[in-house]
């Protein structure tokens, strides 16, 4: 890394570019309650492994984090499963948007990777099968990594995307023909839509994925998330498809695994320093951030520092 960075106003000084940039994405209105959200909200977070935290902006406003969500739900099912979980989901790109069906039939219904819909619905299945209560166990660990007590689940977020559910619906079904979700396919989608619809801001979603950066391990409470070789593994799948078609994308412009939504975040870890998140809820094309790409792109040019 060389040279001490000030994170603060290098985040101040990206802000101030970026807020103003002419941002030619859109809501994601597809799911009707998000359509709700200003368009011009705005925020970062980058908190450090010593536990230094800057952030710039709406930064700590929560919103939606979608599909950031399965990077947690995985981190679950993996601790849980370890590695027998890779029988249920595959670990390869899919080169396709986060809601295709294209590759089920041609694979047996066994998903390309865990932040795809479908991937994700299987998570969801796994930890309907293992745990009591799921939706508590992914509360607690956000809460956990955050070290607060009230992140919960915005039921008019998932009520709405359970009323428009048409094509995650049918990949859940899709799937449980192939014989790969055990469960009631309500339940699995109930509890899918749930976590999608789990509401944070940039600076806990940070904090929450401090662990990623750390060997597996919350460094405020030292509880172990998940092992070195499962955390390297997480990161890796984060580099590889965490932005779906725009996997490759990212990782050529960023250089750090990471994971979007549609609400408009995304979460990017730098193993060994720090963990940062990023709102704007205009997407692109490929329904990812358009700001948060781009301030992303421009902290590690910036800092010259990524991990590659
Ligand atoms: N809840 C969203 C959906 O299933 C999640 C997609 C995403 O954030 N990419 O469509």
């Amino acid at each position: 890394m060389g040279k001490a960075l000030d994170y603060q106003q290098i985040l101040d000084q990206l802000y101030n570019e970026i807020a103003v940039l002419d941002d030619p994405g859109e809501l994601a209105s597809y799911i009707p309650e998000l359509s709700k959200v200003s368009t011009d909200k705005f925020g970062v977070s980058l908190i450090s492994l010593n536990g230094e935290i800057y952030g710039a902006g709406d930064y700590q406003e929560r919103f939606s984090i979608q599909s950031i969500s399965k990077l947690y739900s995985l981190s679950l099912a993996y601790n849980i499963c370890g590695e027998d979980l890779w029988s249920r989901v595959d670990v390869e790109p899919s080169g396709t948007s986060f809601n295709s069906l294209l590759q089920l039939e041609a694979e047996n219904g066994i998903p390309r990777n865990p932040f795809l819909n479908s991937g994700a619905l299987v998570i969801c299945d796994v930890l309907l099968s293992k745990l009591d209560n799921p939706k508590q166990e992914m509360l607690d660990l956000l809460n956990q990594g955050v070290g607060s007590s009230d992140i919960t689940f915005d039921t008019a977020v998932a009520n709405s995307e359970k009323s428009v559910g048409w094509r995650n619906i049918a990949l859940c079904n899709y799937i449980k023909s192939y014989g790969n979700i055990d469960n009631h396919p309500d339940d699995v989608l109930d509890l899918y839509f749930h976590l999608c619809a789990i509401s944070m801001s940039c600076r806990e979603l940070a904090q929450a994925s401090l662990y990623l950066a750390n060997n597996g391990i919350i460094p405020e409470t030292q509880q172990r998330v998940n092992t070195i070789s499962q955390t390297k593994r997480l990161n890796a799948i984060m580099q590889t498809c965490g932005f779906y078609d725009e996997s490759g994308e990212f990782s050529f412009r960023v250089g750090l695994p990471g994971k979007s939504g549609v609400g408009g975040g995304i979460i990017a870890v730098f193993p060994t320093q720090y963990a940062i998140a990023v709102w704007s809820p205009r997407l692109n094309e490929k329904g990812n951030s358009f700001k948060g790409m781009n301030l992303l792109e421009q902290l590690t040019t910036i800092t010259e520092a990524s991990i590659f």
